[in-house]
């Protein structure tokens, strides 16, 4: 318990190094049976240790007396819906928060959108932060995806462990960028459904090696 405390406060600085956020920006939750243990809310990064990682039920029950982030519908929401998913990274990375402002989702322009679950990355409609509401919106836009980014806001990336949501997280933030300057010319070429469910199959057996 105090291990994985420890590991998300470590990446909770991590995303900060990384670019990724500034200050008390962004949270981070991971799975543990029936227990979420996630970032506190509104402490800067440089603050965090274990000790102030929130521990609360599946009900949304904090159990050790932490005020947990106040986005923790979100992370609730996304664990009750999703079995598969171990660990939430939320931040508010700058390309991502910039295509988030446009409301736009990101289209197959690149191969590499594959790596989110499908054919796209949704960009889930705007709602106050830390309002059920959001919480909705964002489950809705992570439907066969590992990943999405919020109105107005930033992005959410799911995984296995906390290591593997980061990873979506930065590679989002660098699809974002690469498409904000590629919607700008005329001459954006998208890749099809056909070539895309190709990548999609690729994709089982290459991540399944690792
Ligand atoms: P918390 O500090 O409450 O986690 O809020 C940060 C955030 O990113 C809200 O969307
Ligand atoms: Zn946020």
């Amino acid at each position: 318990m105090k291990k994985i405390k420890k590991k998300i406060a470590v990446y909770y600085n991590k995303l900060v190094e990384l670019g990724l956020n500034i200050g008390s920006e962004g949270n981070i939750s991971f799975r543990d049976e029936k227990t979420i243990f996630i970032t506190p809310s509104g402490v800067d990064s440089s603050k965090l240790n274990e000790n102030k990682i929130a521990e609360v039920d599946f009900n949304g029950r904090v159990k050790n007396k932490i005020k947990a982030s106040s986005e923790l519908f979100m992370h609730l929401f996304i664990y009750r819906e999703r079995p598969d998913v171990k660990a939430i990274v939320h931040c508010h990375s700058e390309w991502a928060s910039i295509v988030s402002c446009q409301r736009l989702k990101i289209p197959a322009f690149h191969y590499m959108v594959a790596e989110f679950g499908g054919v796209d990355i949704k960009c889930a409609k705007y709602s106050t932060f830390g309002t059920k509401k959001l919480a909705f919106n964002v489950l809705d836009a992570l439907k066969l995806r590992n990943g999405c980014l919020i109105s107005n806001h930033g992005q959410l990336t799911l995984g296995n462990s906390i290591e593997d949501a980061l990873h979506l997280a930065i590679s989002l933030e660098k699809l974002s960028k690469q498409f904000f300057f590629c919607n700008l010319t005329e001459k954006l070429k998208l890749l099809n459904k056909n070539e895309m469910n190709k990548v999609l199959k690729l994709f089982k057996n290459y991540k399944s090696k690792h």
